[in-house]
């Protein structure tokens, strides 16, 4: 099985910093995270809701 590879869409760049942010819902009650991955050559954001993805999250350096 290969691995999915993680590509900026932008520059094909293929280094991230992962950072966490928030996505308030309409009423402002909860908020849930939102894992934000920043290309590290073109500064593009790809944001993923939640954790649960094909690509792994988790081994990437945190901002
Ligand atoms: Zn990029």
């Amino acid at each position: 099985m290969t691995e999915p590879h993680l590509t900026c869409p932008l520059c094909q760049g293929i280094q991230f910093q992962r950072s966490i942010g928030r996505i308030n819902s309409k009423w402002g009650m909860n908020s849930r995270p939102v894992i934000l991955l920043i290309c590290m050559r073109c500064r593009h954001v790809l944001p993923f809701w939640d954790t649960n993805s094909i690509f792994d999250l988790s081994n990437l350096s945190e901002v």
